[in-house]
């Protein structure tokens, strides 16, 4: 029989489908891509080709030779220079598109995703997107701050070098409004932050849990709107990213590198996406929101039904993924 889960945190429902559901080695791609190799020519984010890009806006290390680097998006959606404002005529909303669009590329290695580096070169590349997070912030005119990244043609990306992309918005979206409304209106009903309340739930029921350390919870959401969807949560009620400290953040690349090698390892390099989503560090006081990380492999495609309603139809049972995960070494 079909069920239809509901997701608290992000309010939305998912039909978990069992006569659609495929077992996790389904899901194991059985075309190998021939590996690109380390170093590409004409690639503008391989070493020795710094020329072809802008200049950058933060180096690591920020001596010698660099194992990440941040610079400027070439093809950025929002203008770097001019003031914010805004206009209202009739039914027409309009609001000035400045902002910030840097890309952080993540390795010099052409051929290295995130799944596969050094403890070491992890730690660079989230100390960097944690630089960049508070300089983004920094800018008055950004309200608020997303990173992500697309890896693989399935899930955006149109460059093969391995990076991430953080944007600065002058607004914030309504998807992140409304989710933050829910979760003060769940804090006001109960008390608790929805996502503390989570992580003590999933943490001692363990059935969808991947990986847990002393400072994060890598688990399969119990309403997960998609094959091996998994959230990083910190366990420290935390409302956003750039409150994080440096233990906690040492730990959260050795965490992401896991479940990305897991993903990679036990799905065949899948595209994905990966995201931080995170509240202001004006929230830094909030109650009702904490900051947490997502991976969605690009395993099943959205079509006409979740155009339509906003709902998923998930192939795949999250308690028998996230098991399937856990066992990947
Ligand atoms: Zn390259
Ligand atoms: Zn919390």
């Amino acid at each position: 029989m079909s069920e239809i889960r509901k997701n608290l945190i992000t309010g939305e429902y998912v039909i978990l489908a069992p006569e659609r559901a495929k077992r996790p080695s389904d899901f194991e791609c059985p075309v190998k891509h021939e590996a690109p190799p380390e170093r590409v020519d004409n690639c503008p984010f391989c070493p020795g080709n710094e020329d072809k890009t802008p200049p950058h806006n933060y180096i690591c290390p920020d001596a010698g030779a660099w194992t990440c680097r941040c610079i400027p998006n070439k093809f950025s959606a929002l203008s770097s220079e001019g003031d914010m404002w805004r206009n209202e005529e009739g039914l027409k909303v309009v609001m000035a598109g400045v902002g910030r669009h840097e890309v952080v590329i993540e390795t010099p290695y052409h051929n290295r995703c995130l799944a596969v580096l050094p403890d070491e070169a992890m730690k660079c590349y989230m100390s960097t997107c944690l630089h960049r997070f508070n300089a983004f912030y920094a800018d008055p005119r950004v309200e608020h701050v997303i990173l992500f990244k697309n890896h693989g043609a399935a899930a955006g990306t149109s460059l093969e070098h391995p990076h991430s992309q953080i944007v600065g918005l002058p607004m914030t979206p309504a998807q992140v409004r409304y989710r933050a409304q829910d979760a003060c209106d769940y804090f006001d009903d109960k008390g608790s932050c929805l996502v503390c309340r989570t992580i003590e739930e999933e943490a001692s029921d363990g059935r969808r849990v991947i990986m847990e350390t002393d400072n994060f919870l890598a688990f399969i959401p119990y309403a997960a709107l998609s094959p091996f969807h998994t959230w990083i949560f910190p366990k420290r009620h935390m409302p956003c990213f750039t409150a994080i400290t440096g233990t906690e953040l040492d730990e959260l690349a050795v965490v992401l590198k896991t479940v990305l090698w897991k993903v990679y390892k036990g799905l065949c390099n899948p595209d994905y996406n990966y995201v931080i989503r995170s509240g202001a560090p004006s929230d830094c006081n909030a109650d009702h929101l904490h900051w947490y990380v997502a991976i969605v492999p690009r395993v099943t495609k959205a079509a006409g039904f979740e155009l339509g309603t906003g709902m998923y139809i998930n192939p795949s049972i999250p308690e028998a993924s996230a098991e399937f995960l856990r066992d990947v070494k």
